[in-house]
């Protein structure tokens, strides 16, 4: 019987443990780290209030709202948030949704993580340098990946290639 309950009590302790362990772990994941770390007032004081509503509060802007839509030069978006270049002009096409949208993205730019928002899980993506949000990627896309990679436009700063040289 003792040793049944000392095997009991050590089980316990065991679950005990991993509960414990578990716990721990989810706050530190919640927590990811970026290079471009910034308090609240000084992102406000940095952006619009659009920008701010989009890169750091996961806001979505008004579709058809961006100029950036009808953007066909050649050269580089860039984050609205800390300039990190994040899509080509190259990759860039007309997805008929509203939001500028490319099928692929400069590589290791992005991290991604499960939203559910829209009750629906989504892939949302955020910056890899200052974490802002920037939108969500899709399977709908066309070749050569079959993704598409809808961005906030308001989130971007697109930045023309010199073509003068
Ligand atoms: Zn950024």
């Amino acid at each position: 019987m003792i040793d049944r309950r000392i095997l009991l009590a050590s089980l316990a302790g065991l679950f005990g443990l991993a509960a414990f362990r578990w716990l721990r772990a989810t706050p530190a994941q919640a927590a990811e780290k970026f290079e471009i770390e910034k308090t609240d007032a000084e992102w406000r004081a940095q952006l619009t209030p659009q920008q701010y509503e989009i890169l750091r509060k996961q806001g979505t802007e008004r579709p058809g709202s961006s100029p950036l839509l009808k953007e066909k030069r050649k050269g580089i978006f860039a984050c609205a948030g800390c300039d990190l270049p994040l899509f080509s002009s190259e990759t860039k096409y007309e997805s008929g949704t509203g939001w500028p949208s490319f099928f692929t993205t400069i590589p290791g730019v992005f991290d991604n993580k499960t939203d559910y928002k829209l009750i629906l899980p989504r892939s949302e993506y955020h910056c890899i340098r200052c974490g802002g949000h920037h939108g969500h990627v899709f399977d709908d896309g066309p070749p050569p990946t079959g993704k598409r990679w809808c961005n906030n436009g308001v989130a971007l700063r697109f930045l023309p290639r010199d073509t003068k040289k």
